[in-house]
């Protein structure tokens, strides 16, 4: 499959349409508990004095380092409206502007970050895992389908509708995301190494199945509570990723069909081209398996037939005996 680079100007987007409004956002808002924070950015919750209705806002930095980094923040805003019609991708409400920050007000995702089941004692079952995974897999292919990247795929970045029962996946934290164009390409160190793809840190250039890595990963420690690649420090880290070290004997994997470990191993390849697309994974047996007692509610992107996806491409995925 055909794969388009990214642009030499950087695959930014400078162009909105939403109105930057200049107004105090507590004249209008309440803001209660930090919802959370990385480097430039913090989330806090807030609630719609005239409605009730609550929202996150994020404050994002203009200045970064001495430096006016306004264009970033606009370009997030940017791809928030780009995806606006994407279900799987946090929605934008409003943005705001003070002295020192953007603030962008999003969709409130009440149930967290998936990272929290990927580290809780109790793990989710395999058939509530496919589901969030076919969830993600539908955002990104909506995403590569508009030709953007977002590069930062990791379970900090997919929240949660609601914690209990567990919601729908929402895709946040477009900062590091990229337009794809037709010429040029793009070669940058970004997101964290525990996630990124060998080709993102062997600074080689950057195309949609990068994000396909990152879903890998993310099915991995979903599966087993376990970072694939997380190493002792930065430069294990690194190595394992350029190693493709992963270990697919643990005791975890035992939790969960054959299929699963055959959908991250076909994943966790090091050249890129050989990964999957996002609609190609969404046609892989694990993902339309039979759980008992899960529904299978009707996806968001239709089915790839499988003669049209290329039946061949899972020609070796182990015999599924319900499929
Ligand atoms: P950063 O760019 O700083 O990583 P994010 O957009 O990822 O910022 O937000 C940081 C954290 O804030 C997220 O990991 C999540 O825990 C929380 N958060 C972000 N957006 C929302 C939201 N819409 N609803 C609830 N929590 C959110
Ligand atoms: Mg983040």
């Amino acid at each position: 499959m055909a794969r388009r680079r990214l642009e030499s100007r950087g695959g930014l987007l400078a162009d909105i349409q939403t109105a930057i409004l200049t107004e105090p956002l507590d004249s209008l808002f309440h803001i209660t508990e930090e919802l959370g924070r990385g480097k430039f950015a913090v989330v806090k919750k807030c609630v719609e004095k005239a409605t009730g209705k609550e929202f996150a806002a994020k404050f994002v930095r203009k200045r970064r380092r001495g430096r006016d980094c306004r264009a970033d923040v606009i370009h997030e805003l940017a791809v928030l409206e780009a995806a606006c019609c994407n279900s799987r991708v946090i929605n934008l409400h409003a943005a705001y502007e003070n002295e020192h920050d953007i603030i962008l007000l999003l969709e409130y995702a009440a149930g967290g970050e998936i990272f929290d089941h990927c580290v809780s004692d109790e793990l989710l079952s395999e058939s509530q895992i496919v589901r969030l995974i076919r969830q993600i897999l539908e955002g990104v292919h909506l995403l590569h389908q508009s030709n953007i990247v977002h590069l930062d795929l990791k379970p900090q970045n997919i929240l949660l509708t609601s914690l209990s029962p567990v919601g729908d996946i929402k895709i946040v934290d477009f900062g590091l995301a990229r337009r794809l164009g037709t010429v040029g390409e793009l070669r940058e160190i970004v997101g964290t190494p525990e996630y990124v793809a060998p080709e993102i840190l062997n600074y080689e250039p950057i195309t949609t199945a990068s994000d396909l890595w990152s879903v890998g990963v993310i099915t991995y420690m979903l599966i087993t509570g376990e970072s694939p690649f997380a190493g002792e420090d930065k430069q294990q880290t690194f190595l394992n990723v350029s190693q493709v070290n992963v270990d697919y004997s643990r005791e975890a994997f035992t939790r969960v069909s054959e299929l699963a470990v055959h959908f991250i191993r076909k994943l966790l390849v090091k050249t890129p081209e050989d990964r999957p697309s996002a609609a190609d994974c969404l046609s892989h047996p694990w993902l339309w398996q039979q759980y008992p007692g899960a529904e299978l509610s009707p996806p968001a992107v239709p089915r790839v037939p499988r003669e049209r996806s290329g039946g061949a491409k899972w020609a070796s995925a182990p015999e599924d005996p319900e499929d």
